[in-house]
């Protein structure tokens, strides 16, 4: 049997912390699925588009990963992909409980697929794409937390 994970999320943008838990999971699983949420009560600052493609182009070197965005359940599109695993990722204490409802929520829905949690080196735990947004959009220097893609595509999005 396969073991094919889905990480799913809004990704808006992608940070070195999410390339950092698909790293891993490369190195764990037969095939990743990055799977970008359309999350329109979010109200993102890239369109699903736009993420599938920036999420595309960062990780074009890793072979056994597919980037694929979706506006369903995430239980069915799990069991589109004849996948057998969600991946998330912890970054500390203060993800944890949010983590806890939905694995119940998605265990509920669908008791064959497994969560399974990973986390990033220490020096991304930080990194959220919410502050990079913020901090890009008031004109800093995101380097650090984005790949230079990324980074580019937030300068034209957002700077004034
Ligand atoms: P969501 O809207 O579902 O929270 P995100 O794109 O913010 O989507 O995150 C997707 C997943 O990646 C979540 O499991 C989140 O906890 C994890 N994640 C976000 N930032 C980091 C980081 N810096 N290091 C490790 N995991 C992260």
């Amino acid at each position: 049997m396969k073991n094919i994970a889905v990480y799913p999320g809004t990704f808006d943008p992608i940070t070195y912390g999410h390339v950092d838990i698909i790293q891993r999971a490369t190195k764990l699983f037969d095939q990743v699925v990055v799977a970008i949420a359309a999350s329109p009560k979010k109200q993102p600052t890239f369109s699903l588009e736009e993420r599938v493609a920036l999420t595309t182009q960062v990780l074009k070197s890793h072979a056994n990963v597919s980037v694929i965005g979706f506006e369903t359940l995430l239980t069915d599109f799990v069991k589109k992909q004849n996948a057998n695993i969600i991946l998330r990722g912890l970054r500390a204490v203060t993800d944890f409980d949010y983590e806890v409802q939905l694995t119940g929520m998605y265990r509920r829905l669908a008791p064959e697929i497994e969560s399974l949690f990973l986390m990033p080196s220490e020096k991304y735990t930080y990194i959220s794409s919410s502050y990079v947004r913020e901090i890009a959009s008031l004109g800093g220097d995101v380097s650090e937390f984005v790949p230079e893609a990324v980074a580019k595509a937030l300068k034209n999005k957002l700077r004034k």
